[in-house]
């Protein structure tokens, strides 16, 4: 086992796991299993060593959030989140921020939908503007995972005024003119604070350009979108893995004393959870090929980048309803410990790109057509 995951399953299996009840039931955030997460040196897993940093890739993200996720959805979610803002900032951020995150002393997040523009992230409608020495920034921002907690949120808006759909600003939750009015309260993942955010006439330096005015669309896509595809697939992933064990040991562990059998003695039982187990396979094989194809450059890299959360967030719901039809009203309650998994399921599916959003993309892809 490679040292960085020998390092999440202490923390997985540990304050992780002990916090994970809470999280949901609350509605918290997992402040203890991040600082543990910090405390490891994982916040700094994608920071270069010169800074610090483990020096670790898009495959290290992937493993350590579907560990995370086997455990605590939130938690995998806002580690998702802070490394997709950390591939941005170790290429475009000041050596200051690189070297505080690469320590665990700095979390940060991305705050790209809006309520504008919803789902479609790439056509921002928030502005930015030139003031002196710097520029303001106004927006509607929908949902920031980690929105009370983040140090810093990496930022879209339209440009200031070059072509192109967009400009990525680094942007401090303590800047004045930032507003978060009111704490998430969702179905699932429900400790990842996915906040709205507004911004009005928040000054920031010129240096908080990440990438150049006009260059968003470029950061989003070529930078951003592979992270996040995968990483929130290894979250689909990781919480299906681990609602198919609980699945598993409920329906073999569970008897009709009546009958003196086990559930899992009902072919039908059995069926379902070798569907839910192939189901999980299936994603967890076609996650670890798109890494292969970006690692080695293949051609088809794109398409299973886009392909990998398509058919997770889609399969993820399919696997959550067999473990809850499987473990019955046990698992309507909270005995088994499977409805957190399903709800925390459904969250993959609308999370921009969405899986509708994907399927068009790929069948652009495939027909030859332009995705934009
Ligand atoms: C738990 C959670 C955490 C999140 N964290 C973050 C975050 O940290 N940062 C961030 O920037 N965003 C975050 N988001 C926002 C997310 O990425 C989406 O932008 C958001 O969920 C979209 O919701 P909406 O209601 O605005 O969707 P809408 O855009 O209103 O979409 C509604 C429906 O229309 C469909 N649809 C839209 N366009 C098309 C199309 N062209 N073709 C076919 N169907 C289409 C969608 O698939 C969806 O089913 C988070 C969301 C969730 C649920």
């Amino acid at each position: 086992m490679s040292k960085y995951m020998e390092l999440v399953e202490q923390v997985a299996s540990t304050v992780v796991r002990e916090n994970a009840i809470k999280v949901d039931t609350e509605g918290s955030f997992p402040e203890a299993s991040m600082a543990a997460l910090a405390e490891a040196g994982l916040l700094g897993l994608l920071s270069a060593k010169d800074v610090g940093g483990v020096g670790e890739g898009l495959r290290a993200g992937v493993d350590v959030v579907a560990r995370l996720a086997q455990e605590c959805g939130s938690t995998a979610m806002i580690t998702c989140m802070h490394y997709c803002a950390v591939a941005v900032i170790e290429r475009y951020g000041s050596e200051s921020v690189r070297r505080d995150i690469a320590a665990g002393n700095h979390l940060s997040t991305l705050a790209f939908s809006e309520s504008g523009s919803r789902s479609h992230f790439w056509a921002p409608v928030s502005n930015a503007t030139k003031d002196g020495h710097g520029y303001r920034l106004n927006a509607r921002k929908s949902w920031v995972t980690s929105a009370n907690y983040a140090d810093s949120y990496v930022w879209s808006s339209q440009p200031v005024e070059a072509e192109g759909p967009s400009t990525i600003w680094l942007v401090s939750r303590t800047s004045e003119g930032i507003q978060i009015p009111e704490p998430f309260n969702g179905l699932g993942l429900r400790g990842n604070d996915s906040t709205p955010i507004t911004a009005e006439s928040v000054f920031v330096p010129a240096a908080a350009i990440l990438g150049s005015d006009g260059a968003g669309f470029d950061v989003m896509m070529g930078i951003v979108l592979p992270y996040f595809c995968l990483m929130n697939t290894a979250c689909s992933l990781g919480l299906m893995q681990a609602a198919t064990q609980r699945t598993a040991v409920h329906a073999s562990g569970t008897r009709y004393e009546h009958m003196e059998s086990a559930l899992s003695d009902l072919p039908t039982i059995r069926a379902y959870i070798a569907r839910m187990q192939c189901k999980t396979d299936m994603v967890k094989t076609l996650l670890y090929d798109a890494v292969a194809a970006i690692e080695t450059g293949r051609d088809d890299a794109q398409l299973r980048v886009l392909e990998s959360k398509a058919c997770a967030g889609e399969v993820a719901t399919e696997v959550l309803d067999l473990g809850m039809r499987v473990c019955g009203g046990a698992a309507f309650r909270k005995d088994v410990g499977v409805e957190r998994y399903f709800r925390d399921a459904r969250a993959s599916g609308v999370m921009a790109p969405t899986t509708d959003v994907l399927y068009d993309f790929i069948g652009k892809a495939v027909t030859g057509m332009p995705l934009f």
